[in-house]
């Protein structure tokens, strides 16, 4: 299955592509995860986007398309993969067909995770992610099990992403809302559009998401 997971940020992408991982086993290519392990690892292209990640705006789409290109050029996604958090603008959006149809391949889904714009504040500011797998979890919604115990890894450190603080929640959300609405309406258009209601809770989320899995299988 070739899928993309869209949503603004903090719709809850992540939450659900790590249970999507478990079960389905399709390769996660997360162009926010790619950025930010760049950026630990101080790459030419880290330090780059790095400025533009601070600013909670987006990373210029040709270094973006070109790190998109080259993952999906490996052979472990031939059979497969899900993009969280690409494409996020029309550009991109049309840079990806054209990459896929080039390899004889084509979207089959695009789940889209609505949740509106008021809540994502509040999750963004209370979103915390283990140092040791990246397992996302949430002050408010979403405590690990064993208070300061990863559930997933078993560890016990734990960050706050910057682009999560509130001096940069607020563009980021502007800057994502603008893009959102066209990148909808194109997808709504290609026929493989499905909406998914983001503020129901994450197991209700998820069942909605396996469904529409499911039945493309
Ligand atoms: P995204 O990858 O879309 O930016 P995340 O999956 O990281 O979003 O989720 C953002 C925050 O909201 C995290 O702290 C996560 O635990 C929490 N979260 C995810 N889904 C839900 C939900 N359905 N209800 C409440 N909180 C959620
Ligand atoms: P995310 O983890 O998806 O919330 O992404 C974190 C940040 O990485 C974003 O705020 C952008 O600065 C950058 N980024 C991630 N994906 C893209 C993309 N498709 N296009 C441009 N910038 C991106």
């Amino acid at each position: 299955m070739n899928l993309v997971l869209m949503g603004l940020p903090g719709a809850g992408k992540g939450t659900q592509a790590e249970r999507i991982i478990k079960e389905f086993h399709i390769p996660h290519i997360s162009t926010g995860d790619i950025f930010r392990a760049a950026i630990k690892n101080q790459t030419e292209m880290g330090k780059k986007a790095k400025s533009y990640i601070d600013a909670g705006n987006l990373v210029p789409d040709e270094v973006t398309n070109g790190i998109v290109q080259e993952r999906l050029s490996k052979d472990d996604v031939k059979d497969g993969f899900m993009l969280d958090g690409f494409p996020r603008n029309l550009v991109q959006a049309e840079a990806l067909n054209k990459m896929l149809a080039d390899t004889d391949r084509k979207l089959d889904a695009v789940i889209n995770i609505h949740v509106s714009p008021d809540v994502l504040v509040d999750r963004l500011s209370a979103r915390f992610i283990c140092k040791n797998c990246g397992a996302t979890y949430n002050k408010l919604y979403r405590k690990p099990k064993v208070e300061g115990t990863c559930d997933n890894c078993g560890g016990h450190e734990f960050y706050q992403r910057d682009d999560d603080k509130p001096e940069t929640v607020k563009n980021r959300l502007d800057v994502n809302i603008k893009l959102n609405t066209p990148l909808v309406d194109f997808y709504k258009k290609q026929g493989v559009l499905h909406n998914i209601n983001g503020e129901q809770d994450i197991d209700k989320v998820y069942a909605d998401v396996r469904q529409v899995l499911t039945s493309l299988q």
